[in-house]
């Protein structure tokens, strides 16, 4: 936040999305530390591992609104490998961000909540091919490719050709392996992907979005809108 230009002490929440320790390792540490709620589902909190007790809890449901100061959040349920996932469609002024990473695949119901949005924050975490010739396990690899484990370049491509509705002025590819994908990669497969979408659907008015890659351990500058 500070490499951004932000405060900390500006935080007011955390929200965890799974318990996984990518995600929710230092929740606990965080919230003390700045004095803020964290905001999770009940499956999410009862997978936390071992450390210290959050002092402020605030549950969600998959599928309930809540609100955080003045953004409306929305999570919904993804299908992925913990207690009760969620990624989160956030709003506020007018502004729409969805926000789905740690997920197997793209359901019907994420496909309605990500339409609409003018910011979309989406998986890219491995390259297929990448990933088989890669160094992990097999047990691993099958985990990461499964329904219930992580978005791959190439089902991300799907979705930006066909299901994509074009309301999105920006994309960020996001959660990508260190392993299994590269920038460069994660990055042509979606523009080939939204150049196809260009050819199958040239009547549509809606531009092509600005895609960007979040990398590990150097934020992106702040978006605005
Ligand atoms: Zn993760
Ligand atoms: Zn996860």
């Amino acid at each position: 936040m500070e490499r951004a230009g932000l405060a900390p002490n500006g935080l007011t929440a955390i929200v965890v999305s799974h318990e996984h320790a990518d995600h929710a390792a230092h929740a606990a540490a965080l919230a003390e530390e700045f004095g803020v709620p964290v905001y999770l589902a009940e499956g999410t909190q009862a997978g936390l591992p071992e450390g210290p007790a959050l002092a402020r809890v605030e549950r969600f449901r998959p599928g309930e609104r809540f609100t955080v100061g003045d953004i409306d959040v929305v999570p919904f349920a993804v299908p992925h490998d913990a207690n009760e996932p969620a990624a989160f469609r956030f709003e506020t002024h007018g502004v729409k961000l969805a926000l789905a990473v740690d997920l197997g695949y793209l359901t019907g119901l994420v496909k309605e909540q990500l339409r609409g949005c003018d910011c979309l924050v989406l998986e890219a975490n491995h390259d297929l091919e990448m990933l088989r010739r890669g160094p992990y396990p097999w047990y691993l690899k099958q985990r990461v490719a499964s329904r219930l484990g992580h978005l791959s370049n190439e089902a991300l491509a799907e979705f930006l050709e066909c299901d994509f509705d074009g309301a999105a002025r920006t994309v960020v590819l996001a959660h990508l392996s260190e392993n299994n994908n590269s920038p460069e990669v994660a990055r042509l497969a979606a523009e080939q992907a939204l150049k196809r979408r260009r050819n199958r659907f040239p009547l549509s008015l809606s531009r092509t979005p600005e895609l960007l890659v979040s990398q590990r351990r150097v934020p992106l500058g702040p978006l605005r809108f």
